[in-house]
C-alpha cells in the first residue's frame, strides 16, 4: 500500500483523480513528497503483467510485432466513438 502523504490515507495506487480532492497535481505530488511512491509494488507488479499480457498478446509498437487486424478495427472503432463522443457534446454545447 502507498499513503497519501496529504491526507495520510493508504491506497493502492493514488492517481490524479485522488489528488484533485487536495487541488494537487501529480508533477507536484512527486516534487513535494519524492520518496512517497505513487503505486503499490503489489499493483504495478500487476499493471505490468497485464500491460506484458496485452503486448504479447497484439504486439506492442517497441516489439515490431504487428497488430492484427482485429485489434487494428478495435482501435478505429474506439476512435470513431470518441469522436462521435465529442461530436456529441459540442452540439449539446451549441444547444446550452
Ligand atoms: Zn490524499
Amino acid at each position: 500500500m502507498v499513503i497519501c502523504e496529504i491526507c495520510k490515507k493508504e491506497y493502492k495506487i493514488i492517481m490524479q483523480q485522488h489528488l484533485d480532492k487536495h487541488n494537487v497535481l501529480v508533477q507536484d505530488y512527486k516534487i513535494k513528497y519524492p520518496n512517497s511512491p505513487l503505486i503499490c509494488e503489489e499493483t504495478r507488479n500487476r499493471y505490468k503483467e497485464s500491460t506484458e499480457n496485452y503486448n504479447k498478446k497484439y504486439g506492442s509498437p517497441n516489439t515490431g510485432v504487428p497488430k492484427s487486424k482485429k485489434h487494428i478495427d478495435n482501435i478505429k472503432l474506439a476512435a470513431k466513438n470518441r469522436s462521435r463522443e465529442h461530436y456529441e457534446k459540442h452540439r449539446l454545447l451549441e444547444i446550452l
